[in-house]
């Protein structure tokens, strides 16, 4: 059943839909995946399977047509684009380099705004501990179009290499980094990092080797790193042996 009520999209009465807080292209393997809740104080973590979508939040045109467009810039720039631009390799590390001709910055940059909005209005328990705070309405602003704040939401990405089981894993943190609030979305093989406000962020100076990773309407790195997976990996073990331990049935059978 559809609910009628006020989308936070476009503020009008409307019949909501179900919206995905983090889009469904961005599960690597939708049917069987599962959504784990990671909490970041008490690392305590909960289990959801394909995803989460919440029918209070956003009409069918601003879900589609708005930020469906933005959605699929990040599909296609995170899951295509970005292989055909590899500027260096090694055994361990590859650097991805893409320039503005290759991407739409607006689109891109609001794809991740929007997850993070979206997971801020949403009132589904998982989501919770992801709060814009005074920074929610810019956020709205910034994907309506009316407003841009460039020191804020500044995203850089990591890539764990391709075809790996843990990539499955999908989550949304928050952590700090250089003491400044950063929100940490995981998807699609991607460990994707949003400073929410980077004014005077020593990532966003220009010697910081980051800064070159910081996507702008110029360019931008993205960097694949074999020891984040690694790291990544070892996590998600630990995860999900706990999981294992509590009766959850995780997305492959844990080394224990
Ligand atoms: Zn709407």
């Amino acid at each position: 059943m559809h609910s009628i009520s006020i989308c936070k999209f476009c503020g009008k009465e409307k019949k909501l839909i179900k919206a995905h807080i983090i889009p469904r292209n961005f599960y690597l393997d939708y049917k069987n995946e599962q959504y784990m809740r990671v909490d970041e104080l008490s690392g305590k973590f909960t289990i959801k399977q394909n995803g989460s979508y919440d029918k209070n939040i956003l009409c069918a045109e601003c879900d589609g047509k708005i930020l469906g467009k933005f959605d699929q810039e990040g599909y296609r720039i995170l899951l295509d684009e970005i292989y055909k631009h590899c500027l260096y390799r090694d055994d361990k590390v590859k650097i991805y380099n893409l320039s503005s001709e290759y991407y739409d910055y607006n689109k891109l940059r609001k794809f991740f705004i929007s997850i993070l909005w979206k997971a801020s209005i949403s009132s589904l328990p998982e989501y919770s501990y992801i709060q814009l705070g005074e920074y929610e309405d810019k956020a709205l602003a910034i994907l309506k179009g009316i407003a841009s704040y460039e020191d804020l939401f500044k995203i850089y990405i990591y890539k764990y290499p391709k075809d790996k089981d843990y990539n499955k894993f999908t989550y949304i943190t928050k952590t700090k980094i250089a003491n400044y609030k950063t929100f940490v979305l995981n998807m699609a093989g991607c460990m994707i990092f949003i400073i929410l406000n980077g004014k005077n962020h020593p990532y966003t100076k220009g010697n910081h080797p980051i800064s070159k990773m910081i996507i702008n309407n110029k360019n931008f790195c993205i960097i694949e790193s074999e020891d984040l997976y690694v790291q990544h990996q070892r996590m998600a073990e630990q995860k999900m042996q706990e999981m294992w331990r509590k009766g959850y049935k995780p997305p492959f059978a844990p080394k224990l």
